[in-house]
């Protein structure tokens, strides 16, 4: 459908106002508004040609939160002493299901850091094509160098509230930064002595009592299966490529772990005191023995690999060595503009987002401009959240699968993200262009459900 002038400017002066009024309602919340500023080129698009959809302001009820819930969090620590934290959980969307999406227990914690990943979360479901809807949830809460008792208080203090607002048909978290298999337990320990054994209330439980088998290794695997869809597109495969892979925790090493296995040369990987280099190749099994069942920092991993350098106090994005694929596996904003120039001008050709909104928005124009395959994290680390959705399937039936099963499933689900992704850039005539196809397709699916069930 060939859309007109006028048509074009109505869709423009619409998304531009919602989130002028945005901004103005929400001031102090960078990260959210960053988010939502990153969509606003896919959703002039969208309503320039959906223009029905104006009148609905359909754009205007999808950046609020169906609800923000924020809660006291008190525990007592090893000292005897009470301490307090913020628990919150953000309900984004419930478009196309019960919401779904991770925990974080992290320091910088806000509602801002958490409607950002809420929102990011909408799209990211709808793209599994899994029946969720979008949430997020979390902590200001700093699990390092907590003992496991500590960690335990906190978890049944944090679920002695958020149990109030969960239900498998209704909300189901799941684990994101500083929440893992350990955290998950003891959440689920809590709901179920208040609620009793309602396996489907939360994924990323152990496999001795309803988790899913590859859900630990789901967001890693899944971020270098959409790899390989691209690489294939590009007759390329990875024993062509070296990668640069930030973070050490859950992402990072099952994106190394795949990584290796398919053939790449993986150099690097970091925490948030600072970065190892392996010219040898990061050994993933030392790396897992360090961060998996020691807890330790990246020191202890040159201690072992005496011929890796250890870089304190830096980036991924800062050192100077050539790469051609970035994997940024730790956090929102790590790559500022001029690491962006420093990851060009040592050969990066492709950049794939394990993290949620790794990449500031002025270093993805830069991307853009030096035609860099860029593809976000709503569509590349997908693969979490679509195994949890298996899991809560599985829970549903009774049943385990086994690995290769869940497997096939991710790496077919992935497979479609990219493909989708990928068309959905050309039928918007943005060919290349996976922030484009992704925001696209997610946002044609979510707005066309809202329209359907009415203002609610
Ligand atoms: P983990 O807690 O397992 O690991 C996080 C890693 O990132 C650690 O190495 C941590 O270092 C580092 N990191 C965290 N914050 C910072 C910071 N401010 N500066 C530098 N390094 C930092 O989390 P995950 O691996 O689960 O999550 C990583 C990213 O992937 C997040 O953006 C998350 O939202 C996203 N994600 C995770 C999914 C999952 O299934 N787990 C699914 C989809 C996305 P340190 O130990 O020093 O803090």
């Amino acid at each position: 459908m060939k859309v007109s002038q006028e048509i074009k400017q109505e869709a423009n002066q619409y998304v531009d106002e919602v989130f002028q009024k945005l901004q103005v309602q929400n001031p102090n919340e960078t990260e959210f508004l960053q988010a939502v500023e990153e969509f606003l080129p896919a959703a002039k698009l969208f309503f320039a040609k959906n223009p029905h959809l104006l009148e609905k302001n359909i754009f205007g009820q999808l950046v609020e939160p169906e609800r923000l819930i924020s809660f006291r969090v008190p525990w007592v620590d090893d000292q005897q002493q009470v301490q307090v934290n913020r628990g919150y959980r953000v309900q984004f969307n419930s478009a196309l299901g019960p919401y779904k999406g991770g925990l974080r227990f992290h320091p910088t914690v806000n509602a801002s850091v958490l409607k950002f990943l809420a929102f990011e979360q909408i799209f990211k479901n709808s793209l599994t094509q899994l029946m969720i809807g979008g949430g997020k949830g979390g902590a200001d809460f700093d699990p390092k160098g907590k003992s496991d008792g500590e960690i335990m208080r906190f978890c049944q203090s944090f679920m002695l509230e958020l149990q109030r607002h969960i239900g498998e048909n209704f909300d189901v978290p799941a684990g994101d930064i500083g929440v893992g298999a350990r955290e998950i337990g003891y959440l689920f320990g809590m709901y179920k002595k208040l609620n009793g054994m309602d396996f489907g209330v939360l994924t990323g439980k152990p496999l001795l009592y309803g988790g899913s088998p590859g859900r630990t290794e789901a967001t890693g695997y899944g971020l270098v299966y959409f790899v390989e869809n691209l690489l294939k597109d590009l007759h390329e495969d990875f024993s062509q490529h070296t990668v640069h892979v930030s973070g050490s925790g859950n992402v990072a090493i099952y994106a190394i772990e795949k990584a290796l296995a398919l053939g790449a040369k993986v150099l690097t990987c970091s925490d948030s005191d600072g970065v190892i280099y392996d010219p040898a190749g990061i050994d993933v099994t030392l790396l897992k023995e360090i961060k998996e069942i020691k807890r330790q920092r990246l020191t202890a991993y040159q201690k072992n690999r005496p011929d890796a350098q250890y870089f304190s106090k830096k980036s991924v994005w800062d050192l100077p060595f050539d790469f051609t694929i970035a994997l940024p596996c730790a956090t929102q904003n790590e790559i500022s503009l001029s690491q962006a120039q420093n990851m060009v001008d040592h050969g990066l050709k492709i950049i794939v987002e394990g993290a949620n909104m790794p990449t500031a928005i002025s270093a993805v124009a830069f991307f853009a401009q030096e035609n860099i395959y860029y593809c976000p994290g709503k569509a590349a680390n997908a693969g979490g959240v679509a195994v949890s959705a298996l899991e809560m399937a599985q829970d549903s039936q009774r049943m385990i699968w086994n690995i290769e099963k869940v497997d096939q499933e991710l790496s077919a689900i992935m497979k479609n993200i990219y493909q989708t992704c990928r068309d959905t850039a050309n039928a918007y005539d943005c060919p290349n262009n996976f922030l484009m196809g992704s925001n696209l397709a997610s946002l044609e699916k979510v707005a066309f459900a809202m329209d359907s069930q009415g203002i609610v």
